[in-house]
């Protein structure tokens, strides 16, 4: 039976092997529905997106990503938090698999 650290494990050596940095750019970020670019919006930019999320929400993010393709809005919810976090634990786990096995 695979128990999740042993998956979060191999989630970590694929990063290592591939070279990739367990980090979010949102700068490099595509659209998850189309893979469309983002455009981020600040300030007065958000108005842009005022009709298309909940009210509550554009008040309380003060970042928006949207694509232009398909209109999808994205910003840094619980799902982002939740992918820092689990970003985070990678590295963690990076930072052990270098300590057990050295180059
Ligand atoms: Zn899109």
């Amino acid at each position: 039976m695979l128990v999740r650290g042993s998956v979060d494990e191999g989630v970590a050596k694929v990063f290592m092997e591939f070279g990739i940095e367990p980090v979010i750019d949102e700068s490099r970020a595509r659209c998850s529905k189309c893979n469309g670019e983002l455009v981020e919006l600040r300030g007065d930019e958000r108005r842009r997106v005022k009709d298309l999320v909940f009210e509550q929400t554009y008040k309380h993010y003060d970042v928006f990503w949207l694509c232009e393709r398909c209109n999808a809005v994205y910003f840094q919810g619980a799902y982002w938090t939740n992918m820092t976090r689990y970003m985070e634990k990678i590295l963690e786990l990076m930072d052990e698999l270098r300590i057990k096995t050295p180059a």
